[in-house]
């Protein structure tokens, strides 16, 4: 079974970005208000995440790299209500079996953090008799992922990734869409060893100004807001599109289902044909959407790297996106 789930693990964590993705999503789910990632190495040699959430608690830590622990999700009927992002349990177990993980934490109420290390799974002792060490934890966060030597025990795996530079961008281009759509949580990208964050947002900052961050004023100065409820559907949209004058030397489309950044092919081509409609050939849009839907209406559970969503009605709510977008578009170069 050790090659089993080695292999499952492998298709939750491809790279170190889907590692950083599935750690945001859990510190977002924990209520941080601020996230700090550091890199080393592309995120192969190391990977660290702090913040400032609720912790886990002590008599958690044995358990939480279990595959199907997840303290999200108390009974079957809530499969059918999925809020929070994680409801599988297998992040951490799946990172556990891939790399070499500690977490340090510690909840509000307790005295002292406490450090556990995991492997396949499993807490390991530091020292015999004592698998979960107490520690002193200095400084404003809740806990202190640390995720090393990522696909150690897969070779081929580690063969197929791309140059640490390339890698580290993907990771970088994660957390900018993260702190898209959570303007409220302040978010820290830096590597290991620099002083300097390569990318930084306030807390309580926008949407918007994340942008402008991210891509510049050029960029953010020809976007236009889009905020539409479709109570037929139980369906929010809200979002930035660039204006139909306006042209990227390289697409960016960015998509968020109920606070999941999540890959939808249906609703991309939707939008490209709105553009191509009115951009000269060769241009390039900018699109920022954050769909809200009945979670019921839902299903994240379709493939174990939740990248890919289903959900019902989707022809009714990928026309109505569509059309939300054309609508905007033309209301504003008319
Ligand atoms: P899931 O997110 O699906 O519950 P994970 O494997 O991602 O499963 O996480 C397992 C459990 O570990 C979570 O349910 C949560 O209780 C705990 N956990 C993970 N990351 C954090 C964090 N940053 N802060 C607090 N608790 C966490
Ligand atoms: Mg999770």
């Amino acid at each position: 079974t050790a090659v089993i789930n080695k292999i499952a693990a492998g298709e939750i964590i491809h790279r170190p970005a889907s590692a950083v993705k599935e750690l945001i999503e859990n510190s977002l789910d924990a209520e941080a208000k601020k996230i700090s990632i550091t890199v080393k190495e592309g995120g192969v040699k190391a990977l660290q995440v702090q913040d400032t959430g609720n912790g886990i608690r002590k008599e958690d830590l044995s358990i939480v790299c279990k595959r199907f622990t997840t303290s999200k999700l108390r009974e079957f009927e809530d499969l059918r209500r999925i809020r929070t992002f994680g409801f599988r349990g297998e992040a951490l177990a799946s990172i556990s079996h891939v790399s070499h993980l500690s977490i340090t934490t510690r909840t509000r109420t307790e005295q002292c953090a406490y450090k556990a290390f995991y492997c396949d799974g499993h807490l390991t002792s530091p020292q015999p008799g004592l698998s979960v060490e107490p520690v002193p934890f200095i400084g404003p966060y809740q806990i202190f992922l640390k995720v090393e030597d990522l696909f150690y025990n897969m070779d081929t795996r580690r063969k197929t990734l791309k140059s640490s530079n390339e890698e580290y961008l993907k990771i970088h281009t994660v957390v900018c869409n993260y702190s898209i759509n959570f303007p409220q949580v302040s978010f820290t990208l830096k590597k290991f060893g620099e002083a300097a964050a390569d990318y930084r947002t306030p807390a309580d900052s926008t949407s918007r100004s994340n942008i402008k961050a991210i891509y510049g004023q050029k960029v953010e100065a020809e976007l236009l807001e889009i905020e539409q409820l479709e109570e037929s559907l139980e369906l929010g949209i809200v979002g930035l599109i660039s204006n139909a004058n306006f042209s990227l030397k390289r697409g960016v489309f960015v998509l968020f289902i109920n606070g999941r950044l999540l890959e939808c092919p249906a609703i991309r081509k939707a939008i490209d044909n709105v553009y191509s409609a009115h951009l000269p050939k060769h241009a390039h849009s900018f699109c920022y959407l954050s769909l809200t839907m009945n979670p019921a209406n839902v299903d994240v559970n379709v493939h174990p790297t939740k990248n890919e969503v289903h959900f019902l009605h989707a022809n009714r709510i990928i026309e109505v996106v569509q059309e939300t977008t054309r609508a905007r578009l033309l209301a504003e170069s008319s």
